[in-house]
């Protein structure tokens, strides 16, 4: 039930005849007015959070890639591209996102049918109104840390030996990436890498007790928006690390492509830099650098 009393609603067919329903709700917002009529209106909850996962999930992808292709052929923006001299050609990009479609449909699309059984059986909340915006923002921000950590180890674990050549190779299939390629993966890594997006925020339901469909769906894009971004092969002056040093941005991830070692964390910067796994030439000289202090403060206790 997306919301509990049903006793003034009047019956229609049509979508804005739901809205009409909810909008005579004034403790309810624009947004709880529209996701009240949409589960109103289409009278299947299994069938609606299915259909609202999946299409959240492909149209904030591709709406999130389709500035950077443009970008990809104005040559004014070229000064700003991380890797300048790797552009990618038509085919690549088409070829890219063939695969990543199909992927979408036989590996991702299956899962999203059960969305909402598990949300029941978890209880996850679908109803109106929302929680606060105080604690959507704090599921957010828990979900980015944990997030992170996971993709930092499992990322990191999928660049030994045998899980590199039989799983992630295809990811680095692009030394210079842009936006599509932020989920050209083997269908493996979709799921090992993609729990730490969909079952973190099911494993903190299930610890907590509290959690809202809609807060999922905020965050799904988020991540989204944070992986296609971190694929895009731009820096800006006005990109995010120079405002949040620790957020990691396409700067951080393209040196992973680049260098196919370090750099492993998805959002932020703290666990590459800890445990010194930075990529590319300003990674080692910081290590160095580390090294050599701490070889000096040695040297200094033995005087
Ligand atoms: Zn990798
Ligand atoms: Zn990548």
């Amino acid at each position: 039930m997306i919301y509990h009393d049903y006793s003034l609603f009047t019956n229609g067919t049509t979508f804005a005849d739901a809205y009409s329903n909810f909008a005579q709700l004034p403790q309810l917002n624009v947004l709880e007015k529209i996701w009240g009529a949409y589960y109103y209106y289409m009278g299947n909850d299994v069938f609606a959070t299915g259909l609202l996962f999946f299409s959240v999930h492909e149209f904030m992808y591709f709406f999130r890639c389709l500035p950077w292709a443009i970008i990809d052929r104005i040559p004014y923006f070229n000064k700003y591209k991380i890797q300048e001299t790797k552009l990618p050609s038509n085919q690549e990009q088409w070829e890219c996102l063939k695969s990543v479609l199909t992927s979408h449909f036989l590996v991702e699309a299956f899962p999203c049918w059960f969305f909402h059984p598990v949300c029941k059986k978890l209880g996850i909340s679908f109803e109106v109104p929302f929680p606060s915006w105080t604690t959507i923002c704090f599921h957010l921000a828990v979900f980015f840390v944990l997030e992170d950590a996971w993709h930092y180890w499992f990322h990191r674990g999928l660049h030994y030996g045998v899980f590199y050549k039989y799983i992630h190779k295809q990811h680095h299939r692009y030394a210079a990436p842009f936006g599509l390629t932020a989920e050209y993966a083997h269908p493996i890594e979709v799921m090992l890498l993609g729990f730490g997006t969909v079952g973190i925020p099911i494993v903190w339901c299930m610890l907590t007790g509290s959690l809202h469909l809609f807060t999922v769906c905020l965050w799904i894009t988020l991540r989204l928006f944070q992986a296609v971004d971190s694929h895009s092969g731009y820096e800006f002056p006005w990109s995010l690390h120079h405002f949040l040093p620790f957020w990691a941005g396409a700067d951080h991830h393209d040196e992973h492509h680049h260098y196919f070692i370090g750099s492993y964390s998805s959002s932020f910067r703290w666990w590459d830099a800890v445990l010194n796994t930075e990529a590319g030439p300003a990674g080692k000289a910081k290590r160095e650098q580390k090294m050599k202090l701490r070889a000096e403060m040695a040297q200094k206790k033995q005087i």
